[in-house]
Order: C-alpha cells, then sequence, then structure tokens
C-alpha cells in the first residue's frame, strides 16, 4: 500500500508489531489478517478503505477486541486502538469519542463534570463497538441502550467516502448504525449523549453458591418490583483459584448479586432489604458510590481470556425457566459454565426514543441470559456444548438475542437477531453503502 499512511501504520504477520496490533481482549482464536492499519487518523482510514476497494480486499475492524465475531484471517483489519481522543461538553452534555475510545476514558473525561455516560458493565470495553450493538448497562433501565444515547456518527463507508451521519443527514445510515451493529463502514467518532450521574448506591453481594436456589427465585419476583433507575443482575460465578481474589472466593461457587440504584443510599437499601434477607453473604460490598467505580459493581475480569459465549433473551422468567438454569448450572452441577448470569432489561431501553427509529436488537426482552465457558485445557472441548446447554435450558422462553452478547457460536445467525421488518432495512442500508460486501465478509450475517 503506497498511499499517504504513515508509517509505522502498516503492519504485516512478519512484523515484530503484528502481535500487538492485532491482539484481542478474547483470545479464543489468533487473529490471523493479512495487513493491519493502524489508524491514527480518520485520513488513515480513508486512505485504507479506498486501497482495500481497489484491491478488493476484505475489510474488518477492531478496536479492543472484546467481541470474537469472526475470524480475521485474510482480510485486512483497520485497528481503530490509537483513534481514543475524548471531547465532553459540559453544557450540552456531551462527549466526542474517537472509534477506537473505552469507556474507562469517557468516565475519565466525564465524572470531572458530574457526568456519566450509558457505559456497560466494564469499562475496558470500547465505546463504538458496545454503541453499534445496542449497549445494555448498569443505567440503561433509566436512560436507555447506548445506542440511543448516540448523537451523531462521522463514518468511513465502503466507498472511501468520510461522511458525518445524524438524524438529519443520512438518516438511515443513522438508524442502522444505532444498533444494526456491523457492516456499514468504519466509525471514526461518535458522539453520545452523557448524562447528570456522579453517584449511585450501589455494588455486588456474593452469597454462597448453594443459596442460588432461594437467590434466583427471589430475585425473579424482586426485579419486578424494582423502579427504572434501579438495574440489577445475578450470575452463577465458579471462581478460579486465583490469589488475587479475596480468600473466601478463591476457587468458590457464588451467586453474584449485582446492584445500581440513582436514588438515595436509604431508598436503596430499602428496596434491597428483601434480597439481603434471602441468605447470609460471604461479602456484602453494596453502598454509597462515586459513577468513577462503576467497575466494581460486576467486577469483570480485565486481563485477555480465551472464552466461549452464548446467550439469549428472554421474554420471561418464571419458576420452570429458574429452574432449568439451575439444572444445568446450579448447586452440584457438574459443569464447566465459569458464569451464568441473567440480566433484567426493561425500563427506558423498552422505549424507542427521539424520531421512534433505529435498529436497536430485543428492546422487548425481559432478561439476558449470557453463558460463558473458558477455552482452556482440559475443558476446552466442552465449552462450547456447556455455554450452549444453558441457552437450551431456557429455549422455551427465549426471544431472540442481543448483538453484543453474540460470540463465535452465533455463526452466520447474526442476521436472524433483528424483527424481520428491521433485518430487511439493515440489508437495504448494507446494500446501498457497500454493495460489494466489503465489509460483510465476516460470515455474521448469513
Ligand atoms: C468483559 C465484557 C463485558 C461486557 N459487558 C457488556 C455490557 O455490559 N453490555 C453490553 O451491551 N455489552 C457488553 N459486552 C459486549 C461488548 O459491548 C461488545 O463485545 C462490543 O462489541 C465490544 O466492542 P469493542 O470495540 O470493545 O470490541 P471489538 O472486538 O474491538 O469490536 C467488536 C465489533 O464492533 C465493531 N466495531 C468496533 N469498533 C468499530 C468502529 N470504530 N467502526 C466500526 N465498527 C466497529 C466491529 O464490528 C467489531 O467486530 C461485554 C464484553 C466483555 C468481553
Amino acid at each position: 500500500m503506497t498511499t499517504s499512511i504513515t508509517a509505522p501504520a502498516l503492519v504485516r504477520p512478519e512484523d515484530p508489531a503484528y502481535a500487538a496490533a492485532v491482539a484481542p481482549f478474547v483470545t479464543t482464536t489468533a487473529p490471523r489478517p493479512d495487513l493491519v492499519v493502524e489508524a491514527r487518523s480518520p485520513a488513515d482510514v480513508v486512505a485504507a478503505v479506498g486501497w482495500a476497494r481497489e484491491e478488493g480486499r476484505a475489510v474488518t475492524v477492531q478496536a479492543t477486541g472484546h467481541q470474537l465475531l469472526a475470524d480475521l484471517a485474510g482480510s485486512v483489519l483497520i485497528s481503530t486502538r490509537h483513534l481514543d481522543d475524548v471531547r465532553v461538553d459540559p453544557l450540552t452534555c456531551t462527549a466526542v469519542v474517537g472509534g477506537g475510545a473505552r469507556w474507562q476514558q469517557v468516565i475519565a473525561a466525564a465524572v470531572p463534570h458530574g457526568l456519566a455516560p450509558v457505559c456497560g458493565s466494564s469499562s475496558h470495553v470500547g465505546v463504538v463497538g458496545f454503541c453499534l450493538g445496542g449497549g445494555h448497562g448498569p443505567l440503561s433501565r433509566a436512560f436507555g441502550a447506548g445506542a440511543d444515547q448516540v448523537r451523531r456518527v462521522p463514518i468511513v463507508t465502503a466507498d472511501g467516502v468520510e461522511r458525518d451521519v445524524d438524524a438529519t443527514h443520512e438518516p438511515d445510515l443513522f438508524d442502522a448504525l444505532r444498533g444494526g451493529k456491523t457492516g456499514f463502514g468504519v466509525v471514526t467518532e461518535m458522539e453520545i449523549a452523557l448524562h447528570p450521574v456522579a453517584r449511585l448506591y450501589g455494588g455486588g453481594i456474593f452469597f454462597p453458591g448453594e443459596a442460588s436456589p432461594q437467590l434466583l427465585h427471589a430475585w425473579r419476583e424482586w426485579v419486578a418490583t424494582l423502579p427504572d433507575d434501579a438495574t440489577s443482575s445475578v450470575a452463577l460465578l465458579r471462581l478460579p483459584p486465583d490469589p488475587s481474589l479475596p480468600p473466601p472466593l478463591q476457587g468458590a461457587f457464588v451467586t453474584h448479586l449485582r446492584f445500581t440504584f440513582l436514588g438515595t443510599a436509604a431508598e436503596g437499601a430499602a428496596l434491597l432489604a428483601p434480597m439481603r434477607a434471602v441468605a447470609t453473604p460471604i461479602a456484602d460490598m453494596v453502598d454509597e458510590m462515586p459513577f468513577a467505580a462503576i467497575d466494581a459493581v460486576h467486577a469483570d475480569p480485565t486481563d485477555p481470556m480465551p472464552i466461549w459465549d452464548d446467550s439469549a433473551t428472554l421474554g420471561a422468567l418464571p419458576a420452570e425457566a429458574v429452574d432449568a438454569l439451575l439444572a444445568v448450572a446450579g448447586p452440584g452441577v457438574d459443569t464447566s459454565l465459569v458464569m451464568a448470569e441473567l440480566r433484567h432489561l426493561g425500563g427506558a431501553i423498552a422505549r424507542r426514543p427521539g424520531r421512534g427509529h433505529d435498529a436497536v436488537a430485543g428492546r422487548d426482552a425481559a432478561f439476558n441470559l449470557y453463558a460463558l465457558a473458558p477455552m482452556v485445557p482440559p475443558v476446552a472441548a466442552i465449552a462450547p456444548a456447556a455455554a450452549r446447554g444453558a441457552v437450551d435450558a431456557v429455549r422455551p422462553w427465549a426471544t431472540g438475542g442481543l448483538p453484543n452478547f453474540q460470540g463465535p457460536a452465533a455463526g452466520g445467525r447474526l442476521g436472524a437477531l433483528w424483527d424481520d421488518a428491521t433485518a430487511a432495512f439493515l440489508a437495504g442500508v448494507r446494500e446501498q453503502y457497500d454493495p460489494a460486501g466489503m465489509f460483510r465478509t465476516v460470515g455474521l450475517l448469513g
């Protein structure tokens, strides 16, 4: 490539910098793109897409590698990880975020102004990938999905044109980008709304895994009583014997209840009281907390890891569904699952904002089940079956899935996550902006 892209932006498999340039968070397979373009400016992206179009090459995009959707082999990978500038405007309560920025960078820039983004459970996740896929986190029941916060999207499309897309400029592409996940181009920036949230009442409570039957049955009824500014999830965790964990959690089977509430600590404690009464905790870490500490709620892993994940949204969580999940992930079950997590959805997620058009999948779902098994010896071979088994257990209540919670198990079925009308709309927008399928060659969309 002899374009205006500046060295060392081009990285080939034989280059010493290749491993770091492709290194994903999810390390299940080693990504092997033919070429990496480490974009340091939108102009680099324009040049890379233009070259790939002339050469007839497939293009993939990676920011942090938190979502292993497909093999990158044979593609030109445009890495946006260096496009990580974040600018906050406290007057308009918005942030302009680079195409490879992580939530932790947005939080660091927003918190001094008493503002917070609608991020997910882990601030290590990339902003753009999260918002393109919908995006559900601790503030979503109060303020909507991540995609609902998006105001403007500068993007380089397959024709090599940099477009500034919003509700009035190329509105179909704008609607597709808010939830349509992939296949439209390389997002170089995203303008998102922030919210005046400086603190909350929240955290996690670790209960013994043996108490999971009582806890899950109580939880499914309790969440129905919560206001929209309260969010909860519950996870059955089989923790590793990791010496960095507190001793009672090392190698333990636990039930991890997560809770966030935007009202006062006293109101939050009153809301949480019925769950605190179900069992004796190993550790109760729910308290008044600054928004900057939001990662403590889920305590997601931050080191790269090989995993196999599977998931489904649920329309309801009756007692039979809880029993079915416990039968494959509860006490006494021999499983390689490290996590089976139920997230309560609804609230503002269920309400389509603004002009009433977007591509957020699963708005009407009440819950999301996310199952995760490690791809490490000796259990790697059974990881896919373990994760699929958890999803199959609740299949009678499944309504679909959230694009962000799909891994390689989704295969070419990603397109099935949207209702027929939205899927047809997304296909039409992809056909308009990427008729040759430059961004579609990753085998995701069936
Ligand atoms: C530990 C962990 C916690 C998570 N928690 C949540 C959660 O609470 N809620 C939730 O909704 N999701 C969650 N996710 C899923 C996460 O939102 C998705 O994995 C998301 O795609 C990650 O984006 P990324 O840029 O970090 O990852 P990447 O793997 O770099 O990107 C994933 C995909 O996003 C697209 N993409 C990313 N950047 C761009 C860009 N600049 N232009 C065009 N396309 C782009 C590409 O299709 C790419 O293949 C979590 C994932 C992990 C591993």
